[in-house]
C-alpha cells in the first residue's frame, strides 16, 4: 500500500504496540520504508482495540469539571483515571502546564 502521510511505499513488518506506555506485544503491520508511519489491518487494529479494553485503557479520558475549594480550585479525577494512575488519598503529584490548554499531572517519582 502508499503511505497516507507521506505517499512512500509500505512493507510488512511486525510493529511493537504500546498504549499509555503499556506493552501490548508485536502485531503485523504495514511500515512505511520513507517515514516510518505503520499502518494496522482492520483485523489487528480490533485485536489492539480488544487488549486495551481488557486492560482498562480503552476511553481512559474523560471529562471532569473544576470546582472551587477555598482559595484554590479542585479537579475530580474519575475513578478510571485514579485507578489506573494509581493515585492516594494525600499523595503527592507534580501539575506542570503544557500549553494554555494542557495540564500534566506526574503522579510519582
Ligand atoms: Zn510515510
Amino acid at each position: 500500500m502508499k503511505c497516507v502521510l507521506c505517499g512512500g511505499k509500505t512493507i510488512p513488518k511486525m510493529i511493537e504496540y504500546k498504549e499509555l506506555e503499556i506493552p501490548f506485544g508485536r502485531f503485523k503491520a504495514e511500515s512505511c520504508e520513507k517515514c516510518g508511519e505503520s499502518y494496522f489491518d482492520e483485523n489487528t487494529a480490533g485485536e489492539i482495540q480488544q487488549k486495551s479494553k481488557q486492560l482498562g485503557l480503552f476511553g481512559l479520558a474523560k471529562k471532569t469539571t473544576v470546582a472551587e475549594v477555598g482559595n484554590s480550585m479542585a479537579i475530580r479525577i474519575p475513578k478510571e483515571i485514579v485507578s489506573f494512575l494509581s493515585l492516594k488519598r494525600g499523595m503527592e503529584v507534580t501539575l506542570t502546564p503544557k500549553s494554555k490548554h494542557d495540564l500534566e499531572i506526574h503522579a510519582g517519582t
